[in-house]
């Protein structure tokens, strides 16, 4: 039997045409056709100004915090139970990440456990410089009590949609509510270019900016002038052609991973103590990852990395959920604001397989291993 995979590659009929057309034209640089069209479909499809198309998620969350204004010695407020990429970029400048505990529905960023972390931080005399959101798993966080909190405290808000391309929130696309968004195209996520990301925003003067130190700070003169530190975090114009390609398909994409979710979710239906996160009403989960929680009355502890075990004997991958960032030892005595929901999602969750390429035949077969560990 095949390997099933957690989720990987998921490539269409049109990619290769694209990334042909870059070979034929001799566009093998991080500018070019591709490029331009690949931009275009995303800031199309997410209803923004622009959107930059960059390396990585992570080079996006990078220029993202200095676009913003974040300064060596700041404080930035992060979601704690997210990918280590959300908070990194905080460590690059220098900046001190302060972490921040989920609420219980959608498992992201607590928005009063924000609000606590603010007045805290503005009582000790250092307003934040900035909010790292996250929409884990495609599942949309609280837009509306963060951005009300954000707007009254006069804070940038950075919104890490890196798994969250194709979800939505009251009509709004995940990625496109901040004052920045972040969007990675890696392997593994919704759509992929193999390798890449994407910075949106509606604000024109963070756009500029954020090309202009994606491509080395280079200042318009006859010889190589620079202000100010450079990076070298621009898209490929053959893997932009990769992207245009997905794009075009990102709707199937999302649509099946919906799907693979309902499998699971009328396949444990009758199974006491197992839960998966519902979509509060008014959002839509574009499901990159089906994440199931075994309720900690009900079963063992550590059953969930039985269950990982037990399905990687039978060649199938599964993970389990982040590790929240105040438990990571490269973060370690980092202020956060906690209230056990990342840490109980740690310890009790695992993440399913959830390719939009795998066949109904393939979840069942995951379905069926589980059951047979837990019962
Ligand atoms: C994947 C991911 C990133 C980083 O994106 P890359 O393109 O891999 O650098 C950042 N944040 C979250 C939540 C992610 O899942």
């Amino acid at each position: 039997m095949d390997k099933i995979w957690l989720s990987s590659p998921h490539i269409g009929d049109k990619e290769i045409q694209y990334v042909n057309e870059a070979f034929q034209t001799n566009w093998i640089a991080p500018l070019g056709p591709n490029v331009d069209a690949f931009e275009k479909q995303l800031s199309q499809f997410l209803k923004v100004n622009e959107v930059v198309s960059l390396s990585s998620g992570t080079a996006a969350l990078h220029l993202a915090l200095i676009a913003v204004g974040v300064k060596s010695g700041d404080i930035v407020l992060c979601q704690t139970f997210t990918f280590a990429a959300s908070a990194f970029p905080i460590l690059y400048l220098n900046a001190e990440p302060v972490f921040i505990d989920s609420e219980k529905e959608t498992w992201n960023i607590d928005p009063e456990l924000t609000e606590k972390a603010i007045i805290e931080s503005i009582s000790k005399g250092k307003k934040p410089a900035a909010i790292i959101i996250v929409h884990l798993y495609g599942m949309p966080a609280k837009m509306n009590e963060l951005l009300r909190i954000a707007k009254t405290y006069e804070i940038p808000v950075i919104e890490d949609a890196a798994e969250a391309l194709g979800s939505e929130y009251h009509n709004s696309k995940c990625g496109s509510m901040g004052t920045v968004g972040v969007l990675s195209f890696n392997g593994n996520k919704i759509i992929t270019t193999s390798g890449g990301g994407g910075l949106t925003s509606n604000d024109t003067s963070i756009i500029k900016k954020v090309r202009h130190l994606s491509a080395q700070s280079k200042e318009p003169a006859p010889y190589y002038l620079h202000k100010e530190i450079g990076y070298n975090y621009r898209l490929s114009n053959v893997c932009a052609g990769i992207g245009r390609g997905q794009m075009e398909v990102l709707h199937e994409r999302v649509n099946r991973r919906r799907e693979i979710y309902n499998l699971y979710k009328v396949g444990f239906k009758n199974t006491e103590g197992i839960s998966f996160v519902e979509e509060p009403l008014g959002t839509l989960s574009n499901r990159w990852l089906t994440t199931l929680l075994f309720d900690k009355h009900t079963f063992e502890t550590g059953i969930n990395n039985k269950v990982r075990i037990e399905l990687e004997r039978q060649k199938i991958e599964s993970r389990l959920l982040w590790k929240p960032l105040h438990q990571q030892p490269v973060f370690e005595n980092k202020t956060a604001f906690l209230n056990g929901v990342s840490d109980n999602l740690f310890e009790n969750g695992l993440c399913l397989p959830s390719g939009s390429n795998l066949t109904n035949q393939e979840v069942l077969r995951t379905i069926e291993s589980i059951k047979k560990v837990i019962v």
